[in-house]
């Protein structure tokens, strides 16, 4: 089909799409593509997309233009909030980036690859392990999440406080606008002041401003040693006093910083098979914490070393009370596993709200203490659970009551109303997707609100992608 011509019928859509690029929307095989990971948002579409290339995100955008459809843009169906997942409506495509998976090129020696937007994201990082480079984005679903779905929700995940987030790792994008038009914009600049950098607009915009098609990714030194500790602390300020110790003491080598809870380790343990408490006297809090070098020769100051030399600081200072050091790549991941697993346990426990909020990180044990008391305060027979990547101020929040449904409502405002106080974000990682669209417009200030509006509508003027997601026209 020549470039800018529209597909006329749902039969020319699928001719162009050409063979496995087209799945009906009512048969079965279409349902993996209407539910997400959790199984909390399902919806209808009146067909699943899956192009192999740019030209058939094009032909998608077009024949969505010429039959009033939107483009409910998906890559590894993992996103939290229903993002990309239709709602019950339908009048959508669901547009799967999935075929689109093909590492373009990587170039060491500018510490750049270029990738399209369906990759895995364990695939990237392997694309550049094997170029001796380090793609730092990881996650727990980075098995199954894709490199568009991570830019398009500004991913986190464990290793922000060394490298940022998603949006940190970009350069360049190739992006397909709601009109089908191509923006170009695939470059390998580390500075390039010409004018708005349009990027941004489209990193973190969960879908509704464009598809992306292709990222230009930031690569780093590979990390040639990791040592891994499970720390005992006894409070939320000395677990903060921990991480700034070993960042001092290691010249800031510490890669992740993840804050456990003792309620998350009993639940993690007694609901998954294989995991098992690595310290024998429990305690309020535990961190996972990672410090690695890129040092080819390391002259007496390994990462184990140094983080041991570390820890002996935090002891006699009192804010660790006990600690171990990872022995083996196996006892390494048994401690991963108790965060890793967090998710999938905390599913198992029964009805559950889940928040993901952040704070500034002088901030956080204040907010976690003035948490406890006003949640409790509201609903008493509630079990609460509080975990996540401490160094970036991000806390997972979990509540899990028979009745907690019902209660959503009254502790969502109890808890997003504590964070505006805390000039917190109500949003670390996950984004707003279908999930929080009501809480964007409520603590958005009205001129935010309003950008972001005039944004959609100059960009999608007919509010073709992903429609009702994000920010309401
Ligand atoms: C076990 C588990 C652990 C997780 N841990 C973390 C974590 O630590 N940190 C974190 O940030 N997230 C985490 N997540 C959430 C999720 O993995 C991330 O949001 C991830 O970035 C989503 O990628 P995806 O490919 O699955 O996107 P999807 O879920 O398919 O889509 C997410 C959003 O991006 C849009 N989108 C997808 N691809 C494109 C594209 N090519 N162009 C335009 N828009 C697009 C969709 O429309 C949707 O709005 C976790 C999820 C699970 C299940």
């Amino acid at each position: 089909m020549p470039d800018g011509i529209a597909p006329q019928s749902t039969a020319g859509l699928i001719e162009a799409l050409g063979p496995g690029g087209w799945i009906d929307g009512a048969s079965d095989d279409a349902a993996p593509f209407l539910t997400d990971w959790s199984g909390q948002y399902t919806g209808k579409a009146v067909g699943v997309a899956r192009p192999k290339d740019v030209a058939g995100v094009q032909a998608v955008m077009r024949y969505a233009k010429a039959a009033g459809l939107g483009v409910v843009p998906q890559g590894g169906h993992t996103g939290l909030v229903g993002g990309g997942t239709p709602f019950a409506n339908g009048g959508v495509i669901v547009l799967s980036l999935k075929r689109m998976n093909r590492v373009r090129s990587v170039d060491p020696a500018n510490y750049t690859m270029i990738v399209e937007a369906g990759l895995i994201l364990v695939e990237a990082q392997q694309a550049a392990a094997e170029h001796n480079r380090f793609f730092p984005l990881s996650l727990g679903a980075e098995g199954s999440c894709t490199i568009g779905g991570n830019l398009s929700t500004n991913a986190g995940g464990v290793n922000v406080l060394r490298y940022g987030n998603a949006r940190d790792m970009v350069l360049g994008l190739e992006v397909v606008l709601p009109d089908g038009e191509v923006w170009n914009g695939l470059r390998t600049l580390r500075k390039d002041n010409t004018g708005y950098h349009l990027k941004h607009m489209f990193l973190g915009a969960e879908g509704t401003l464009g598809v992306i098609t292709a990222a230009a990714l930031k690569l780093f030194p590979r990390p040639t040693a990791t040592a891994a500790a499970w720390i005992a602390t006894p409070s939320i300020p000395d677990a903060l006093q921990v991480l700034d110790i070993v960042r001092a003491e290691t010249g800031d080598a510490v890669e992740t910083s993840e804050l456990i809870t003792r309620a998350l380790v009993d639940t993690v343990v007694a609901k998954m098979e294989g995991v098992r408490d690595p310290l024998p006297d429990p305690s309020p809090f535990y961190i996972l914490m990672e410090v690695s070098t890129t040092r080819r020769s390391q002259g007496g100051e390994a990462p184990a070393d140094l983080l041991e030399a570390a820890l002996g600081v935090a002891f006699e200072a009192g804010h660790a009370t006990n600690a171990l050091i990872a022995q083996s790549d196996q006892q390494r991941a048994d401690f991963w596993k108790i965060r890793e697993q967090a998710p999938e346990a905390l599913q198992r426990i029964g009805p559950r709200i889940s928040w993901d909020v952040t704070l500034p990180i002088s901030s956080l044990a204040d907010f976690y203490a003035a948490a406890e008391t006003r949640m409790a305060a509201v609903a008493p027979h509630v079990a609460f659970y509080g975990f996540g990547h401490m160094g970036d101020g991000n806390l997972h929040y979990l509540a899990a009551a028979p009745d907690i449904k019902q209660l959503r409502e009254l502790l969502d405002r109890t808890l997003y109303d504590l964070v505006a106080e805390f000039d917190g974000s109500f949003s670390a990682e996950h984004g707003i997707g279908q999930k929080r669209t009501d809480e964007l417009a409520r603590y958005k200030s009205p001129v935010e609100y309003k950008m972001m509006q005039a944004l959609k509508n100059t960009l999608d003027p007919d509010g073709r992608m992903n429609p009702g997601k994000v920010v309401q026209a």
